[in-house]
C-alpha cells in the first residue's frame, strides 16, 4: 500500500513550482489529486504527469474558488500553494500591493479552509497544509516586507484552525521553506541582478545565504508535505515547519 492510498488532496497554484511537486507527490503516493492554477496553460503538464482532475482557478476570486470548491470529492488534505512575492520595504508597498499580497497569500487560504473545513470535519477530519516561509515571523530577509507580513500571518491562521479543530481530528500545519528553485525564483534572481550587478551576482547572493551552500529543491518540499498528509504525522498539528537548508539558525 502506498502512503496516501485512499486518499483525497487538493492543491492550489499547482502549475509550476513547489506546487507542482507536491501534486504530483500526492498522486504518486497514491492520492486522488485534484490540481488547480490560475494559469490555464500550466495545466498541460500536470494533466500530461496523469493528474486527471485539473481546473483553472484564480483563488483571489471568491465565486470562483466556490463553484470549484462545491463540485470536487471533500479532501483529506489540502494543500493551499498559492503565494506571490512581493519585492520591496514598507516604503515600496503602497495600498494596492499590500491588498493584493494579503488577498492572494493569506485571504485565499481564508476562502479554501472556510468552504471546506465543514465537511472535512464531517467526514471525520483531515490534514490541512499551508505554504508559508521562513520569511516570515522565523527569519527577517531584505526586502519582503509585506510577503513576510502575509506568511507571518499563515502561521497565525494555521495555528489557530489547529487549536480550533483539534478535537475534530483536523490536523493544521504550515511548510516555510528558504530559497527553493522555481520558475518563479528565476524572475527574483533577475530582479536582484539589475540592482547587484548581473544575474550571476544574484544568484550567488541567494546560494551564499543558505548556510548549506545550495537552494532547496521543491522535490525536498514535496517529501515533507507527503509526510504531512499521510497518517505517519498524525500527532502533528499547529506546527511550523522549517525546512531551509539551515537559513534561520
Ligand atoms: P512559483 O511562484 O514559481 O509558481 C506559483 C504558481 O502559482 C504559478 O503556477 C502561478 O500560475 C500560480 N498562481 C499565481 N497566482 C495565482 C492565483 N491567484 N491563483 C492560483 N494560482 C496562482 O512557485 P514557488 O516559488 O514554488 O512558490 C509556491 C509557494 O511557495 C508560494 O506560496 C511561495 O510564497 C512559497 N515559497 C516559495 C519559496 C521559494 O523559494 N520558491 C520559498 C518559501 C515559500
Amino acid at each position: 500500500t502506498k502512503r496516501l492510498d485512499g486518499k483525497v488532496a487538493l492543491c492550489t497554484a499547482a502549475g509550476q513550482g513547489i506546487g507542482r511537486k507536491v501534486a504530483e507527490a500526492f498522486l504518486q503516493a497514491g492520492a486522488k489529486v485534484y490540481a488547480s492554477d490560475r494559469d490555464a496553460a500550466k495545466l498541460d503538464g500536470l494533466k500530461a504527469f496523469g493528474i486527471v482532475d485539473t481546473a483553472a482557478l484564480d483563488v483571489t476570486d471568491s465565486d470562483a474558488v466556490a463553484a470549484y470548491l462545491k463540485r470536487v470529492d471533500t479532501p483529506d488534505i489540502l494543500f493551499n500553494c498559492a503565494g506571490f512575492v512581493h519585492h520591496g520595504t514598507v516604503l515600496d508597498c503602497d495600498e494596492d500591493a499590500w491588498d493584493f499580497s494579503f488577498d492572494l497569500n493569506v485571504k485565499a487560504m481564508h476562502r479554501t479552509i472556510s468552504a471546506l473545513l465543514p465537511r472535512m470535519v464531517e467526514a471525520g477530519g483531515g490534514s490541512i497544509i499551508n505554504m508559508a516561509s521562513a520569511a516570515s515571523s522565523i527569519k527577517a530577509a531584505p526586502n519582503r516586507y509585506v510577503y513576510m507580513a502575509t506568511k507571518a500571518a499563515v502561521i497565525g491562521l494555521t495555528r489557530s484552525v489547529a487549536i480550533d479543530f483539534i478535537k475534530s481530528g483536523i490536523r493544521s500545519n504550515a511548510i516555510c521553506p528558504g530559497t527553493i528553485e522555481s520558475p518563479s525564483l528565476e524572475g527574483r534572481i533577475e530582479e536582484l541582478g539589475k540592482s547587484v550587478g548581473g544575474t550571476e551576482k544574484a544568484k550567488t547572493m541567494f546560494i551564499e545565504r543558505q548556510p548549506m551552500g545550495r537552494l532547496g529543491t521543491p522535490e525536498e518540499i514535496a517529501h515533507l508535505a507527503v509526510y504531512l498528509a499521510s497518517d505517519e504525522s498524525r500527532f502533528t498539528t499547529g506546527t511550523t515547519q522549517v525546512i531551509d537548508g539551515g537559513w534561520s539558525l
